[in-house]
């Protein structure tokens, strides 16, 4: 019996209700799994504004830094729009990240056969469609100096920003998205501007020398990031694991994304350095936000929630079977029928936030015996 210290930030808006849903699965993994969690519960957002004065505090940061892993609902909400920028919920969630030092983004985007058709692509492109985008999260042209906008002699205004990157910067993401395709189909696309980038040429140049180097045995292509974009809606079952820089990254795991029809569905994890002992700091969350649109009214999709929750327990546990276990969950109560409003079709069953959570448990105890 292992036990996982586990930090649980529910945030704003649909956060905390769709977090329930995960503490049911939580409970159930503890009563019926090999693995109990110590379960620590912080306010991030919004919430931790409302009674603390900022979104993110130095203790609940101390319980991130003393965590196994870290589950996240989402934050934000037009409660706290007009807040000054520093204290701004969204500012609680960048520190966790970059305190953290969470320079991989982990987006996949995995169509279940029962939402195929929810896609803006034919089925027949997406069905059975399982991509893995890993994202450079902490260098690039976001975070590159010089930047800013000045005024020129000339009286015009110029705005600058950097691209950068380093060898290490690229061997460290280039590493996750190598372990990752040596776990799934073994094959990496390593996507950047190398035509016209210096950054990009020298990306490609280190993935190529880590590929000779240490992954000889994984299937590497290099592809330029508009060609990328072109072939994700071209035939995006071509790809397995896609790594890429901050900006590119941004762009194409959201275009991935939407591949799979709904963000309802769609879960992320991001990791930092590994320890001496491998294990890596990591935060998991929902691709979507706080939802305040629904919030409160027990109708939002617990699923991407749920399914962070399964990245938590194969990425930072190493739990694979029982992450296995609950993906199968997740696609029986689909194909059962059972649906929220945002994956709704004609046809289905339209259920709440908590029947679905439920219908979730039920399955886990069918598929477990
Ligand atoms: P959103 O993702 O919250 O919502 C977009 C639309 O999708 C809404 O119509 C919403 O009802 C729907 N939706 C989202 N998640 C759903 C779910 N699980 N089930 C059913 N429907 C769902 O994006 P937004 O409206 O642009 O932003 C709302 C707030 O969330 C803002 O304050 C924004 O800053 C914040 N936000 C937070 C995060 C985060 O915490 N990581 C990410 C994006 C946006």
């Amino acid at each position: 019996m292992t036990t996982k210290k586990l930090l649980i930030l529910a945030g704003d808006g649909i956060g905390p209700e769709v977090m329930a849903q995960v503490r049911r699965v939580i409970d159930w993994m503890a009563k019926k799994r090999h693995i109990t969690f110590d379960l620590t519960d912080g306010l991030i957002g919004g919430a931790s504004y409302d009674k603390f004065g900022h979104p993110l505090t130095d203790a609940t940061m101390q319980d991130a830094f003393a965590a196994d892993a870290v589950l996240l609902g989402a934050v934000g909400g037009p409660k706290w729009d007009d807040l000054p920028f520093e204290v701004k919920p969204e500012r609680g969630l960048l520190r966790l990240r970059k305190d953290l030092q969470l320079f991989a983004n982990l987006r996949p985007a995995f169509v279940f056969d029962a939402l195929a058709e929810a896609s803006s692509l034919k089925t027949d492109l997406v069905k059975g469609l399982d991509i893995m985008i890993v994202r450079e999260l902490t260098g690039g042209v976001y975070f590159g100096q010089p930047r800013g906008i000045t005024t020129l002699e000339n009286g015009e205004r110029q705005g600058l920003n950097t691209q950068v990157y380093t060898t290490s910067e690229i061997v460290r993401i280039a590493e996750v998205a190598f372990d990752l395709a040596k776990k799934r189909g073994n094959k990496l696309h390593s996507v950047e501007k190398a035509n016209v980038m210096e950054s990009g040429l020298l990306w490609r140049e280190e993935v190529t020398r880590l590929h000779a180097a240490k992954y000889p045995e994984v299937e590497l292509q290099h592809m330029y990031a508009d060609n990328c974009a072109m072939q994700l809606v071209r035939n995006p079952k071509q790809f397995d694991v896609i790594v890429t820089d901050n900006l590119f990254g941004d762009l194409l795991s959201d275009c991935a994304a939407m591949l799979t029809g709904s963000l309802g569905m769609l879960p992320s994890a991001s990791l930092g350095a590994a320890d001496a002992a491998g294990n890596r700091r990591a935060v998991y969350e929902p691709v979507h936000g706080s939802a305040p649109d629904i919030a409160g009214r027990d109708i939002a999709n617990p699923l991407a929630t749920l399914l962070s929750f399964g990245m938590m327990l194969r990425y930072s546990f190493d739990m694979a079977e029982d992450a296995a276990l609950l993906d199968q969950a997740v696609k029986n109560v689909l194909d059962g029928g059972l649906r929220t409003g945002d994956i709704m079709q004609p046809g289905k069953a339209k259920v709440s936030t908590t029947v679905m959570g439920e219908a979730i448990v039920r399955e886990l105890d069918k598929l477990a015996g």
